[in-house]
């Protein structure tokens, strides 16, 4: 089984460094004519750019991916697990205690891995390529902060589950599954207010006459949200973006301060236009119920099959803690989860279809969404030319030229305009 489990595993990173690979020949090779939204944006000298860009975020994917792989080789199939596990059994013996150790210390492990990767990222990569805008004073104070929430967070989700699991024996998978709804909830209400804050700085739009264009949107498309806010993203980033969050009462909208300096008004709105159509279409309550609906399946799963040794043993293991065997199974689920990942793409670019759809039936066309977006992959330094089966597995939008063509062709959709006017 050990062999089986290997051997899967090494087929999965081999089609992950294939995809990578044609998807990089890709880019190189082929050169198609872009539509009309890209003349006068995006010219050969802004391509080579891109390339470059790209080419410079490959390498360093690269060396994280190996470094991950060799890892992930060596704790699970070099020895290294089982010695692990008997060095955190030595300290304590108390179940939850054992857990949080268990998991808490791996935890800190990859953070410690992770480091160089985003000092290299953020310090050398991005501002190579003129997107860093943070000062190491930041980055420390970001991951500082990053680590308080994460532990804060790591010991509530956690040390609950685990205590569930003492006090439930018999029925935890239904206990735990319920106790992550309700927390992930209850951070779905706090974070804009508890979480957020501790990064970012969020006030009133700058452009006055922005935000009664705004919510002249909103109305349109029958929402009421309470806050129109700007967030100070280029304090750390010249990436843009914008976006539309809150569950009951609690919407507001956000748009990045980078967002707003390199779209005009009506490509703002068009981009918020989309947002607000993925609210509308239910795609944020989709998402939601279909997370929720994994993790129960998920913890059923774990349930079923943490009952014995049975994992254990698939490891050629004689024994494996409890903490040790939701490891294994971690990893376990996330290898079937490679395989669930085109399904998922493709799902995820179906609604930002039908959200650019809306997009064009609140604000007309989709002339402006098109150059919207054509200026943000010009800002970006976005990849054009993606391998279709690259961007088939992993794009969760349609790639660029694809979408503009779509745009500049899309007509607005009487039907859907008339049923959101009639359900205001
Ligand atoms: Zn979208």
């Amino acid at each position: 089984m050990k062999l089986l489990l290997l051997s899967l595993y090494l087929v999965v990173i081999a089609i992950r460094f294939a995809l990578d690979w044609v998807n990089i020949k890709h880019r190189k090779k082929v050169r198609q004519p872009l539509p009309d939204a890209f003349v006068g944006q995006i010219d050969e000298e802004q391509l080579k750019h891109s390339d470059a860009y790209a080419l410079a975020g490959d390498r360093v994917g690269f060396v994280e991916d190996i470094v991950g792989v060799l890892l992930t080789l060596l704790f699970l199939f070099g020895g290294l697990l089982p010695w692990y596990d008997h060095l955190i059994a030595g300290f304590s013996t108390h179940f939850i205690l054992q857990g949080l150790l268990f998991f808490g210390l791996l935890a800190l492990v990859q953070l410690v891995v992770g480091i160089p990767f985003s000092l290299y990222k953020n310090f050398i990569l991005e501002e190579h390529f003129g997107f860093n805008r943070m000062s190491f004073k930041l980055w420390c104070a970001d991951l500082l902060k990053s680590l308080l929430v994460g532990s804060v967070l790591f010991l509530l989700l956690a040390g609950g589950a685990l205590w569930l699991v003492q006090w439930a024996p018999q029925s935890w998978w239904l206990w735990v599954w319920g106790f992550w709804i309700a927390v992930s909830l209850f951070l779905l209400y706090l974070s804009p207010y508890l979480i957020e804050p501790l990064f970012f700085k969020f006030t009133p739009l700058a452009k006055a006459e922005l935000e009664t264009e705004v919510r002249d949107l909103l109305e349109k498309a029958g929402a009421h949200a309470g806050k129109v806010l700007q967030v100070d993203a280029s304090r750390r980033s010249g990436h843009s973006n914008a976006y539309f969050t809150g569950i009951g009462k609690v919407k507001r909208v956000v748009l990045f301060d980078t967002l707003m300096e390199q779209l005009n008004n009506k490509e703002l709105l068009a981009v918020l236009a989309h947002e607000l159509g993925h609210w509308r279409r239910g795609h944020l309550r989709q998402q939601l119920i279909k997370s929720q609906l994994l993790a129960l399946f998920s913890c059923w799963l774990a349930f079923i099959l943490l009952q014995g040794e049975l994992l254990a043993g698939w490891f050629g293991l004689e024994h494996l803690s409890f903490a040790g065997q939701v490891l294994v199974l971690g990893w376990l689920g996330s290898l079937v989860g490679f395989f669930w990942t085109p399904l998922s793409s493709w799902w995820s670019r179906r609604h930002e279809r039908q959200a650019d759809q809306f997009a064009i039936n609140m604000v007309g066309s989709g002339q402006e969404l098109a150059s919207g977006l054509v200026k943000l992959a010009r800002e970006n330094l976005s990849n054009l030319f993606p391998h279709p089966l690259y961007a088939a597995v992993y794009y969760s939008h349609p790639p660029l030229v694809e979408r503009v063509l779509w745009l500049e062709q899309g007509q607005v959709e009487v039907d859907i305009a008339t049923e959101v006017v009639a359900d205001q």
